[in-house]
């Protein structure tokens, strides 16, 4: 028998060679400096900020050079697959405007011509990757069971040896080719293993894009390749498919890091040149005790992607923030270039950090602040929509029927040099505006009068400005004269300057009688132009207003 005989037992169905693969998917024809990269999760579970991450990074190296941004669903683990795993993936995609090139686009459509891009359907490709290391002594199938392995490892402890499957401890690795003939003839249960070439007395240096020089011993273990059922781990897969698919630049979590002395080995055995790597660090959150450890799906709501979602946080917001960590550099870039977007920005692996990027909430809800500031009347109002129709029906029912007018609210210090920056999400419009509509401003309301806050008086200032001074038609400059003007008028001091000297003189100033019409209006100290408000509420509702708020204050 010969290794052919073998390969031929091993993998019957196979057609085509290596070389006809090499042949099928071809170098690709893009400009110097492209680069080809991919995110490949596995569909076990929701994505994370850490995949999120991972997405807006390949996404952005491959624009910014031309290159391909593609999708790969690694779904070789059957058992930790989950039910919609794959549209759990697309959604999350879809969600974020994640613009994939090539690859998996929904459930049952890919794109691109170097697929499939689902592992489990690309089976023929890497048993004939597997016939080729077999025939080239580079793979052998391994009969070894549990308990054998067990044996192994207890021996090697014994011995205090390296434990693992490699060199003299590498069992069916010695075998005759006649013998694991014919036990596959009788049908014995295997799996396939690499024939490792490497010397664990030997470096090997890998030169991340990120970490930097990263020295290994080399790989000679002689790790599964194919398991007994046929379907090949992600170490060996992923070999096939990046070299396939002609990527370029490898982008992963540093959990893969010393694996890749394994994959480097593949790639040599094949006689391929491995693409670059680019090992990204964890993404940490710091504890109240100030220690770090990395940011969990389980412990912190931020780490899901639905959060943003559920709280309306604005997609871009979230990317630029996941900019700010992935670039150290981007920070300070968008700081001087207010005006432009993250797609003007060329993204560094130098400007990485090694160590891992700390995930602070508050900061991303900053940058979100920021953000939602400088969108137009009509984004805030399409986006608060949204959310709404999602989250808060009678909201949106609201924004729906007053269309224009909450557009105008929206408007209020909006669309100038220096934009009120009010909302840091979706989810708070609606408790920082309610107050403009008469639906919501119902029922016993908590007025929070300040510094005046005797019944009578604000009695007294209520109805003299809405009787004697208000007008509707007033421009703001006539406007604001005419409440100095209710205010002398009431034994109070327009002129702060005169009142900071002359406190006594006076029973308060201008701020204070402000105060008052801004409280009985909307019943908080803080809001948004004052003058813009009464404008839009207009003159009976604000006397309504001005009616309710004695009423209430005097029960
Ligand atoms: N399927 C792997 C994971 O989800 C991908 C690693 C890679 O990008 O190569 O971790
Ligand atoms: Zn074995």
């Amino acid at each position: 028998m010969t290794r052919k005989d073998l390969a031929e037992l091993m993998f019957p169905d196979v057609t085509l060679t290596k070389e006809d693969y090499e042949k099928k998917y071809p170098t690709r024809d893009l400009p110097e400096g492209a680069i080809v990269t991919r995110c490949a999760p596995s569909p076990t579970g929701l994505l994370h900020m850490g995949n999120l991450r991972s997405f807006v990074i390949a996404e952005k190296v491959a624009k910014d050079t031309n290159g391909v941004f593609y999708l790969r669903i690694e779904d070789t683990d059957g058992k930790r697959t989950i039910e919609n795993g794959i549209q759990k993936i697309i959604d999350a995609i879809h969600n974020f405007d994640i613009q994939i090139d090539e690859g998996v686009i929904s459930q049952d459509e890919q794109k691109g011509s170097y697929g499939p891009y689902i592992q489990t359907q690309r089976k023929e490709i890497y048993d004939a990757y597997a016939k080729y290391m077999i025939e080239n002594d580079l793979a052998y199938p391994c009969f070894c069971n549990e308990e054998e392995i067990e044996d192994t490892r207890k021996n090697q402890e014994g011995r205090k040896e390296r434990i693992g499957y490699y060199g003299k401890y590498a069992h069916c690795r010695h075998m005759s080719i006649d013998e694991a003939y014919k036990k596959i003839k009788n049908g014995a249960k295997y799996v396939v293993r690499i024939k490792s070439q490497g010397d664990y007395d030997k470096r090997i240096v890998i030169d991340d894009l990120v970490k930097g020089k990263v020295v290994f011993p080399e790989n000679d273990i002689d790790h599964v390749l194919i398991k007994s059922d046929g379907i090949p781990v992600y170490h060996f897969a992923h070999i096939v498919d990046d070299h396939l698919m002609r990527t370029t630049h490898i982008l992963r979590g540093e959990e893969w890091l010393s694996s890749t002395p394994l994959h480097l080995e593949l790639f040599k055995m094949f006689g391929y040149k491995p693409p670059k790597y680019a090992h990204l660090g964890l993404v940490l959150k710091v504890d109240e005790d100030g220690s770090k450890r990395k940011l969990s799906k389980r412990k912190d709501p931020e780490a899901s992607l639905s959060y943003y979602h559920e709280k309306g946080i604005p997609v871009t917001a979230v990317k630029l923030y996941l900019m700010t960590i992935a670039n150290t550099n981007f920070e300070e870039w968008m700081d001087h270039n207010p005006d432009k977007t993250m797609d003007d920005f060329k993204f560094s692996f130098k400007k990485m950090s090694a160590s891992g990027s700390l995930f602070d909430l508050e900061k991303l809800l900053n940058i979100s602040k920021n953000y939602i500031s400088k969108l137009t009347k009509e984004e805030v109002y399409n986006y608060a929509l949204t959310w709404a129709q999602e989250f808060d029906p009678d909201f949106a029912k609201l924004l729906q029927n007053y269309k224009d007018y909450s557009m105008s609210i929206f408007n209020i210090e909006r669309e100038q040099k220096k934009p009120r920056k009010d909302y840091a999400s979706f989810s708070e419009i609606k408790d920082q505006i309610w107050y403009m509509y008469d639906e919501l401003f119902v029922g016993e309301l908590d007025y929070n009068f300040a510094k005046i806050n005797d019944a009578n008086e604000i009695e007294e200032i209520l109805n003299t400005y809405i009787n004697e001074y208000y007008d509707e038609n007033d421009d703001k400059d006539t406007w604001f004269n005419k409440i100095k003007l209710l205010t002398d008028s009431l034994g109070y001091c327009s002129n702060m300057k005169e009142y900071k000297q002359n406190p006594n003189n006076y029973k308060g100033n201008v701020a204070d009688i402000s105060t008052v019409i801004r409280v009985a209006l909307t019943t908080s100290t803080m809001t948004p132009d004052l003058y813009e408000i009464s404008k839009l509420l207009g003159k009976d509702r604000l006397r309504a207003r001005f009616t309710k708020a004695i009423n209430t204050i005097k029960k």
